[in-house]
């Protein structure tokens, strides 16, 4: 038997709502004895070259990678895209379209904290965000752990920015069918991401597994930093049952919130196929 290569093949810069740059990163994963890395930004590509060439020059194997937002059946899912053509102009233009919402969504956010006496959200969040066109909920959490609202990130996502808590607002991403086209019409593989973190019930969760791999969704994360040992199992069960290839990724955003840093997860299970099966 061979041994399992490590890939990881999802976390965040500073290019969305990681706290490294890409150069970091690179040499961080290649620290934790990754081989196949990528770079899976939010709904944008900037970081894409950066983190080719850095990982190319620590002699680390690099596939493309970005990380869409969508909704579906009223809830965000998030569809990781990797090995696509990052100059193709309809997965650009696609992810221009959806990081053009989040500043709007931003300031609304902004105003409901402001209504309970949490001013200057909107401000505090942008200084921490490295690329303004992509502010996110993250940088919102890191402002109110910095004015000391919350002790911790986790904190924060239990009692503010969520449904039905103070902060949040709902927003209308992209479609699955729009995320898949993209990232397909980019010679990409579609993988779904944390299939364990949706608030969908199981029939609705056969439903997007199902439209998904008509579509040509290719793949779904079954190890990555979001599961419990436990969901590992559940998912690389419905890895078989759809016939989708396996994915492995820390979703690492930042050494001190992040408790699983890049490289560092079990590998897949063995009766898997993983997704870098396809990538030449
Ligand atoms: P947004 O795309 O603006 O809705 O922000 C979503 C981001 O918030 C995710 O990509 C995570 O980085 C972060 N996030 C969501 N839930 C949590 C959580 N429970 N703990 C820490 N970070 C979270
Ligand atoms: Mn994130
Ligand atoms: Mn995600
Ligand atoms: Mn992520």
């Amino acid at each position: 038997m061979s041994m399992p290569i490590n890939a990881d093949l999802h976390c965040h810069s500073v290019v969305s709502d990681g706290t490294l740059s890409p150069e970091e990163l690179a040499l961080r994963a290649h620290q934790n004895g990754v081989h196949l890395w990528s770079l899976t930004d939010h709904d944008v590509l900037g970081g894409q070259a950066r983190a080719q060439d850095a990982a190319l020059n620590l002699g680390m194997e690099y596939v493309s990678g970005v990380e869409i937002s969508i909704s579906w059946m009223g809830q965000t899912v998030h569809i990781v895209g990797l090995g696509f053509d990052p100059s193709n102009v309809t997965l650009q233009d696609g992810l221009r379209a959806t990081r053009d919402g989040r500043e709007e969504r931003a300031r609304q956010m902004a105003a409901q904290l402001a209504q309970i006496g949490i001013e200057n959200s909107y401000e505090g969040a942008l200084k921490f965000a490295g690329n303004p066109e992509l502010i996110a909920r993250t940088h919102f959490a890191r402002y109110l752990v910095e004015q000391q609202v919350c002790r911790d990130m986790d904190e924060v996502f239990r009692k503010y920015l969520v449904a039905g808590k103070p902060g949040y607002v709902s927003h209308r991403w992209a479609s699955l069918d729009q995320a898949v086209d993209w990232i397909t019409g980019a010679g990409g593989e579609a993988v779904i991401a944390h299939p364990g973190r949706y608030r969908l019930n199981a029939m609705q969760m056969d439903e997007l597994y199902a439209r998904f791999k008509d579509l040509g969704g290719a793949g779904i994360e079954v190890v990555t930093g979001s599961h419990s040992p436990d969901q590992y199992q559940t998912y690389a069960k419905v890895a078989k049952r759809y016939g989708f290839l396996a994915s492995r990724g820390s979703d690492f955003h930042d050494p001190q919130e992040s408790d699983i840093d890049l490289g560092q997860l079990p590998h897949l299970p063995e009766h898997l196929t993983p997704i870098w099966s396809a990538f030449h």
